[in-house]
């Protein structure tokens, strides 16, 4: 049967009936290992009692008001990001790429405010994503995200990964600002050095600039700190946040601090549904269990097993995997064979994982997963790396 969907995606033939914790089960019972996590959104797993609860009793109560009203949890939420954070302001939105857009209009709003409107440039790095809005894929800057959509939105340029010195030859009289992923996702898994992160904070500071930091994927624990930018002791202007700030719930939000979003007065922005009472109660119900004391070095610890077990396998299987990469929960393997054979062949051993850019793939296991599980997810790792040696023996034998 032809399918009634956009074919936009290249969906693998796979879909689940259930989830609990880190797995997931067809209809016919069988167990996946999931270390996809849906692209870093699960961070607590598949139905969480605690977010179960929280969604299903504000689903008895009230679901949506929009922004004509106050919203309560909105209110809760908010400050419990500012008070964990740099951030002063929170604009709650649906997604990554509307935290994002959110992010680029504070920043151009602020310089209009400060009485410098030609000021609306951003720089921004090879290998960046961002998104898929118009503003967004300029911003990432991928050819292949901008072809046949017209002329690319203007205000975005772009310089190579990890050179100060192209960012310095970038800076003109329009820029207002920088905006980088403290570890790439999409791109690779690259984190930024810390070195480099601080240096782009002088910057900013040198020249009236803003620092935006998108956390998208890398934020909420992720790493091992509650926000990626905390590991280099710097702090943004403004940063976009969703994916594991939700647990599965569709939300994001852009943080701001008081500076910086001096130029987002009354009606200059808006939303119908981001900050929506489902929203809220889930993502208050995220941060009560992410801010518990001792979570976060949970997820250090079990980052640090699952990054050993990892380099071990790399160890054994050098014609597979070239390098282990990553941060905390964010992990992946850059590979020798085209990474879509590894996603593959994890499929087949019932591990799920994400492809990423520069070959690599990404393993990004819920936050709550178990050593027990680290383990599992490492046998299967190995057992992948050995059917894809063998199949390849097997080629050699009958070439
Ligand atoms: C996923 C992602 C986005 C876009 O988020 P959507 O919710 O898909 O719009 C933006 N930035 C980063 C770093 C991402 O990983």
């Amino acid at each position: 049967m032809t399918s009634a969907l956009y074919p936009t995606f290249a969906r693998a033939d796979l879909a689940f009936e259930r989830g609990e914790g880190v797995r997931l089960f067809t209809a016919d019972g069988t167990e996946y290992l999931d270390f996809a996590s849906g692209i870093a959104v699960n961070s607590l797993g598949h139905c969480h009692p605690h977010l179960v609860k929280a969604l299903t009793e504000q689903a008895g109560r009230v679901w949506h008001v929009s922004n004509l009203y106050q919203v309560p949890g909105q209110e809760e939420l908010a400050r419990r990001l500012t008070e964990n954070s740099f951030a002063d302001a929170v604009f709650f939105t649906n997604s990554g790429a509307e935290a994002l857009e959110c992010a680029i209009k504070t920043a151009r709003r602020y310089h209009y405010a400060s009485g410098s409107p030609e000021r609306y440039r951003l720089i921004t790095f090879e290998g960046a994503f961002h998104g898929r809005t118009l503003a967004t894929i300029a911003a990432g800057g991928q050819p292949k995200y901008l072809e046949g959509f017209g002329p690319a939105v203007d205000g975005f340029d772009q310089v190579p990964f990890d050179d100060l010195d192209a960012v310095r030859a970038a800076i003109g009289p329009q820029t207002a600002g920088i905006l980088i992923e403290p570890v790439q996702g999409e791109g690779g898994l690259r984190p930024v050095p810390f070195a480099t992160m601080r240096a782009l904070r002088a910057l900013c500071d040198e020249h009236g600039l803003l620092l935006i930091v998108d956390e998208v994927q890398c934020g909420v624990a992720r790493t091992g700190k509650l926000f990626a930018y905390e590991w280099s002791g710097i702090e943004p202007d403004i940063m976009a946040l969703a994916k594991g700030i939700g647990g599965g719930f569709p939300m994001g939000a852009c943080l701001a601090t008081r500076e910086a979003v001096k130029g987002m007065v009354h009606g200059v922005h808006g939303t119908t549904f981001g900050g929506n009472p489902l929203a809220m109660a889930v993502g208050n119900a995220v941060l009560d269990v992410v801010l518990e004391p001792g979570f976060i070095d949970h997820v250090r610890e079990m980052g640090l097993r699952f990054r050993q077990g990892l380099a071990r396998i790399a160890d054994e299987h050098p014609g597979i995997i070239e390098t282990v990469r990553g941060e905390g929960l964010m992990m992946g393997v850059k590979c020798r064979v085209p990474n879509k054979e590894l996603v593959a062949a994890l499929q087949a051993e019932r591990l799920l994982c994400v492809g990423a850019g520069d070959n690599v793939v990404r393993l990004m296991p819920p936050l709550i997963v178990e050593a027990s599980d680290i383990d599992a997810a490492l046998d299967r790792i190995d057992a992948a790396c050995r059917a894809l040696e063998a199949a390849a023996a097997l080629r050699r034998a009958s070439a």
